[in-house]
């Protein structure tokens, strides 16, 4: 099975930022008010994922390493209303045959925590007392020591460690409500304090996308037939020094969906003149029964029951949202 383990883990454990991702997600799903991330080297040499959710029973820990043992129930209704952003079960399985993986944990019923640690193919999983408050955390050591084929694929420091906080601006742009914060070689590059008013909201993301983008953007706002649109979209006059800042989430969930950047660029060009593809953090509430986001294993992609419907009040918010401001 850890072979299985490790051929599977191509597809999940791709590089630092997949398993980043994929513990961030966990830490969330387990109810975390906030998440503490800190990588060395990129995260090829060490990625810790600290959490204050409602932890692992003891008991579970072996099982939480084990493919397939996810706690995440799946029948088509979840799939449905798909709370949750993991349901595979199979992460960290995956990411524990690929590196030196520790995880400790403590659920509010223990008076101790305990930790298991597994280390690539080796299949006796380690339990020990451990020293640690409600909650958990993952250690990841030494990605890939065991797959030096798949080692070789890994860029520079640098690189690895962009899209580590590529992956952790669009967890933090989605979930307003948890507290963040990043450190890379000891040095803290993001530290975001959990948002509930609009100024924290506008503060966090002014930490993630720019002082500038927020300096240049009009406020969106917009509710009819079931759907809710906010957020924010930048004028011309921002000058981005990022090259792609397009981040649309539906139900909190970032997607790249082609129906929807057509109705942005639409309004765009049609009120502002502009060509060029603009800058925004927009956020879609719709009813979860009338959008499918199992079209992709990585929930990148999302199918509307009705399309139309759905592109016509982006264009048409986006629309008198920027005739109001245009000069
Ligand atoms: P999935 O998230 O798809 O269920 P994972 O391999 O990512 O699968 O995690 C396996 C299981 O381990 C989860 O279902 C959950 O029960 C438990 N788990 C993992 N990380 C955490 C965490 N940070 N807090 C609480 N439980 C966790
Ligand atoms: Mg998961």
């Amino acid at each position: 099975p850890r072979l299985a383990n490790q051929i599977a883990a191509g597809e999940v454990v791709e590089r630092p930022a997949s398993v980043v991702k994929e513990l961030v997600e966990n830490a969330l799903d387990a109810g975390a008010s906030r998440v503490d991330i800190e990588l060395e080297q990129g995260g090829v040499k060490l990625i810790r994922v600290r959490d204050d959710g409602f932890g692992i029973a003891e008991s579970d820990l072996p099982l939480a390493l084990s493919r397939h043992a996810t706690s995440k129930i799946l029948t088509l209704d979840d799939l449905e209303a798909v709370g949750t952003l993991g349901f595979r079960g199979e992460a960290l399985a995956s990411i524990s045959s690929v590196s030196r993986l520790s995880l400790t944990s403590r659920t509010a019923e223990q008076e101790a925590a305990a930790r298991v640690e597994v280390e690539g193919r080796d299949m006796d999983a380690k339990i020990s007392p451990a020293a640690h408050p409600v909650g958990t955390t993952v250690e990841v050591r030494d990605l890939f020591f065991n797959t030096p084929a798949r080692r070789k694929f890994l860029r520079t420091e640098k690189t690895e460690f962009n899209h580590v906080d590529e992956s952790i601006r669009r967890q933090a742009l989605s979930r307003f409500d948890a507290g963040f914060t990043l450190r890379h070689n000891q040095r803290v590059i993001q530290s975001l304090r959990p948002a509930e008013s609009n100024i924290d909201k506008e503060r966090r993301i002014s930490s993630l996308c720019g002082q500038q983008f927020i300096d240049n953007a009009v406020v969106i706002e917009a509710e009819a037939s079931g759907l809710r649109l906010w957020g924010w979209v930048a004028l011309p006059t921002f000058s981005r020094s990022q090259a792609d800042l397009q981040y649309f989430f539906v139900n909190g969930r970032v997607i790249r969906d082609k129906l929807v950047a057509h109705a942005v660029r639409q309004a765009y060009r049609d009120v502002l003149y502009n060509n060029r593809h603009p800058a925004f953090v927009l956020y879609l509430e719709v009813d979860p029964a009338t959008v499918d986001v199992n079209v992709h294993p990585t929930k990148h992609e999302v199918r509307f029951r009705d399309g139309r419907l759905v592109h016509d009040f982006i264009f048409r918010t986006l629309h008198r949202a920027l005739a109001d401001v245009r000069p």
